[in-house]
């Protein structure tokens, strides 16, 4: 047996990688198996490792196509027994990190640019489960709106009563009872119009909406209206009409005059809430005047008062 075949049994013995001689520069194949730590042996144990010598280059080594392809090292031969060669090899990789964290993620949709991509079995859904102002506390329900949703006329009132939050329609107390001839009086029945309102939950004791409430609530109307498309609004009552027209003008001074409303510019006329005109009754005339106005602008959309 020649030497280096002696040194490489005993090597073998001890579990010990070879490192191999460089030839022309290069290292052997086998020089980039990683050595493993030695074993804790006592050193009056292990065989007697002769010193390493020049050997003669190793042909099936020399003649590997990978040598060509591994780094040349500095020295002829590697200390066959220095097990302390540094392996630690630090990945500059953190584990915790999701694979995907460098990717482009797209930013996070607004509460009302994303009930504004809503269809209306969505938007129907997430107005029943809103909770966005404190009127989902004190509520029975939801009153979401009611009628045909192809409609060319929009109704919208203030907010639910008690009977809306009751029965989940809007305008089904008295004042409903009273809008419905209103509607027929200018031939329409209440499946022909879609009727909403401004808020979708009732305020307690009936009391106006809040500004906060009718913000947060606005979404949901404005694509009421976006999936509508109506030709003609009525904005029913003070509270409606200030809020659609951004305005505390008193309805008095709204009343009589075709407005228009957000981008598409829909006609939009104001009248008095049925609930007034159950109290006042001799002003059922001016609402009679208004609902023949917002007649006329719908037969002739360009018509101004
Ligand atoms: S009033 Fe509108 S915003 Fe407030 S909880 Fe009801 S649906 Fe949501």
């Amino acid at each position: 047996m020649t030497d280096p075949q002696r040194r490489r049994q005993y090597l073998a013995e001890l579990g010990i990688p070879l490192w191999l001689p460089r030839h022309d520069g290069l290292l052997s194949t086998a020089a980039v198996e990683a050595p493993t730590p030695a074993p804790a042996s006592d050193p009056a144990l292990l065989p007697a490792v002769p010193e390493p010598v020049a050997a003669a280059p190793d042909p099936v080594a020399a003649d590997s196509p990978l040598d060509r392809d591994i780094a040349p090292l500095d020295a002829d031969w590697e200390p066959c027994l220095d097990v302390g060669v540094d392996i630690d090899v630090e990945l500059d990789i953190d584990v915790d990190r999701d694979v995907n964290d460098d990717a482009p993620h797209p930013a996070p949709l607004s509460r009302a640019a994303r009930i504004a991509t809503l269809d209306w079995t969505a938007l129907e859904a997430e107005v029943r489960q809103c909770q966005s102002c404190g009127l989902c506390t004190t509520r029975t329900q939801t009153v979401f709106g009611v009628g045909d949703r192809q409609a060319r006329w929009l109704v919208i009132g203030e907010a639910p009563g008690a009977d809306e939050d009751r029965q989940g329609e809007p305008f089904v107390g008295r004042a409903g009872k009273l809008l419905n001839p209103m509607l027929q009086a200018i031939g329409l029945r209440r499946e022909q119009v879609y009727i909403a309102n401004i808020l979708k939950c009732r305020p307690p004791d009936n009391r106006d909406p809040t500004p906060d409430e009718a913000t947060t609530c606005r979404p949901f109307l404005e694509r009421q209206i976006a999936l509508l498309q109506p030709r003609i609004i009525l904005a029913v009552g003070r509270i409606a009409a200030q809020n659609l027209l951004a305005t505390d003008t008193p309805i008095g001074k709204l009343r009589g005059r075709i407005h228009r409303l957000g981008p598409a510019r829909i006609p939009l006329v104001v009248t008095y809430h049925p609930a007034y005109l159950l109290r006042s009754p001799r002003e059922k005339r001016k609402a009679w005047d208004d609902l023949r106005l917002a007649r006329r602008a719908l037969a002739n959309p360009a018509a101004t008062p």
